[in-house]
């Protein structure tokens, strides 16, 4: 450990990221874990992060007072739900340190909220904080640009765990989103989320969403693009979630030298 190691908090210590995250960053270069958040009334308040997470004990004790453990903090990794994120970013704000936001499913009112509390801290946040998941959605922009929306339809098929609340995943709407961009469309306006029953022909221009869910499946998106008489797919596979708390802690690291603002995590990779 080093004076200069980024001190992070992981909140939401008990979920599949925030156990993962702990590992992470317990394990990288130039950060250090300073303090574990859990829900408020969870029987794991005052256990050790470590020792939940499966690595022995660290010396953290999973603590129910955000806004003390920000405090003294240099960033937090929040993979939770969008109440609870909404929360911490004004938290993160008051605390004026970088906030690495995961949590997907987020309402308009919700990143209005967020982005408020962006005006003091460095929030990153995107629905997938993967290397490969951000050039996807790249890959995706120059394929729709390319490919007409005249002659090139496009669905995004996304499967997930069956634990997963939230649908589609916020990758599929970040993949929807870099090919509405492309094609200088609205993606809220062109979206197709579902289809049941008599739907009529597909209207020109649409981008669909098709969800599947079960088992333990970390992460599988395909962007189709379908034309008359071929099909272009592109698509990633998440085989471990350890993929998206490395990105997080790229992002923290990469915020700390940042002025205050919202960023995504193509101003981390530098693929904007
Ligand atoms: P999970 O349900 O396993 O974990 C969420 C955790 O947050 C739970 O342990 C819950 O108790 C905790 N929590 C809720 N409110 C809290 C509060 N007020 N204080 C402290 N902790 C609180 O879910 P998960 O699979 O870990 O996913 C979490 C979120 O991250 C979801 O929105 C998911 O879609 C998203 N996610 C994003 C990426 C990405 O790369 N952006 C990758 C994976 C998952």
């Amino acid at each position: 450990m080093s004076e200069t190691d980024m001190k992070l908090v992981v909140v939401g210590a008990a979920g599949r990221m925030g156990q993962t995250l702990i590992r992470i960053v317990h394990g990288m270069a130039g950060v250090r874990l300073h303090a574990a958040v859990g829900r408020p009334g969870s029987p794991l308040i005052g256990r050790d992060a470590g020792e939940l997470a499966g690595l022995g004990p660290i010396d953290v004790a999973i603590t129910d007072k955000p806004l003390e453990a920000f405090v003294e903090a240099d960033g937090v990794l929040d993979f939770t739900t969008p109440a609870t994120t909404v929360e911490f970013a004004g938290l993160a704000a008051q605390a004026r340190i970088v906030h690495v936001i995961g949590t997907t499913g987020c309402s308009a009112d919700d990143e209005a909220k967020i982005r408020a509390a962006a005006r003091h801290a460095r929030v990153i946040k995107s629905g997938n904080m993967s290397l490969g998941v951000n050039l996807l959605g790249v890959l995706v922009q120059q394929a729709a640009r390319a490919l007409k929306a005249a002659d090139w339809d496009i669905e995004i098929l996304e499967m997930h765990h069956k634990h997963k609340v939230d649908a589609p995943s916020g990758t599929a709407l970040l993949l929807g989103e870099a090919a509405a961009k492309a094609r200088g469309i609205a993606l809220a306006d062109h979206s197709v989320r579902v289809r049941d029953g008599h739907t009529g022909a597909r209207p020109e221009g649409a981008i669909g969403f098709a969800t599947l869910r079960g088992g333990s499946v970390v992460g599988e998106h395909s962007v189709i693009l379908a034309g008359e008489g071929e099909q272009v797919t592109l698509s990633h596979s998440a085989t471990d979630r350890s993929i998206f708390a490395r990105g997080a802690v790229t992002a923290a690291l990469w915020g700390r030298n940042q002025k205050p603002g919202f960023y995504s995590m193509l101003d981390v990779l530098g693929l904007n």
